[in-house]
């Protein structure tokens, strides 16, 4: 499979792992958007929540909590946010199912309106 998270699940692109089971990896974003900037990717190939099946949902809910049990260990004890990107409008650069971690820092709230 052409696809970058993809090559990093399977160790043929390096990457900064903090975490992996059979199931996901968290590593750091190559460009980071905040102090501290992880992507959690399901091991699952699939690019939207529209294509999710009945595992993969169970995985989601298993990754989220995952996350939340690692906060300490990644840094995030005082906080912390998590984003998906779906698509054109919101910027998906990568067409692999990935959230977002970010923290290390105050966030602040931004008006997209702007
Ligand atoms: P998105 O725009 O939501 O699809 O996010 C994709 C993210 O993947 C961006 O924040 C990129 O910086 C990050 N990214 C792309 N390639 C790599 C890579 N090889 N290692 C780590 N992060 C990456």
């Amino acid at each position: 499979m052409d696809c970058i998270f993809c090559k990093i699940i399977r160790g043929e692109t390096p990457s900064k792992k903090a975490y992996e089971d059979d199931l996901m990896l968290i590593f750091e974003d190559v460009s980071p958007k905040a102090k501290l900037h992880y992507l959690a990717v399901p091991k699952h190939h699939y690019a939207l929540i529209d294509q999710m099946n009945a595992q993969d949902q169970a995985d989601i809910g298993y990754i989220l909590r995952k996350i939340a049990k690692l906060k300490n260990i990644l840094g995030l004890n005082d906080g912390y946010r998590l984003t998906i990107n779906q698509g054109e409008n919101a910027g998906q650069s990568v067409h692999h199912l990935h959230i977002h971690i970010m923290g290390g820092q105050t966030l602040d709230w931004p008006d997209y309106r702007k």
